[in-house]
């Protein structure tokens, strides 16, 4: 699997905008499928631990991008996010995610970065027999790249990500606050608690 280096340097801007996981899809090049060209956020309230995506988000993604003519397996196969802490590990979460959300895909990636660079890429193939693989990530630095648009990217975050963990903290005795500690070190695991 391969990033252009745009698509790169936007992951890094966005992993780094905030304290919270952020989550988006990679849009892929039409003559290669696992080419990612371009990332885009979708709607999503985060903690420093979970990423949901907003209600109607990615029917409102798939429009946008059907209008634009990509196909689905261009920009709905790809599903990128990061890990504000220095594993990217994929957790139980992450794996049920990928297991209800993508079960259904020919083939489908998880791509995670976490913030001290360190990259997880899973190939998740259903076709004839099902089988997960890790995979190899690089950026491609010998075709043309656009260069950054950190205001875009800016704009991209502010309207986008959601940060609750402030929230639910706030709601949260200091004792109680230190009982929930660790679950930072755990991703997702409190996904149900936060819902
Ligand atoms: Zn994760």
């Amino acid at each position: 699997m391969k990033f252009s280096p745009t698509a790169w340097a936007k992951l890094i801007y966005l992993r780094d905008a905030g304290p919270t996981e952020v989550g988006g899809f990679g849009i892929s090049s039409a003559d290669d499928l696992l080419y990612v060209e371009e990332l885009v956020l979708l709607p999503q309230i985060c903690t420093a631990v979970t990423v949901s995506f907003a209600e109607d988000a990615i029917a409102d993604y798939f429009d946008q991008q059907i209008d634009r003519g990509l196909k689905p397996e261009q920009f709905a196969r790809i599903w990128i996010h990061t890990h504000p802490g220095e594993s990217p590990e994929p957790s139980p979460t992450d794996l049920d995610t990928m297991e209800t959300s993508f079960g259904e895909c020919d083939w489908a990636v998880m791509f995670i970065l976490a913030r001290e660079g360190k990259r997880y890429a899973e190939l998740r193939w259903n076709r004839m027999q099902h089988s997960r693989m890790r995979i190899k990530t690089s950026i491609d630095y010998q075709q043309p790249f656009a260069g950054t648009d950190y205001a875009a990217w800016q704009e991209e975050y502010d309207e986008n990500v959601v940060d609750q963990s402030q929230k639910w903290t706030d709601l949260m005795e200091p004792d109680e606050l230190w009982e929930y500690g660790d679950l930072f070190d755990n991703p997702h695991s409190i996904l149900e608690f936060n819902a």
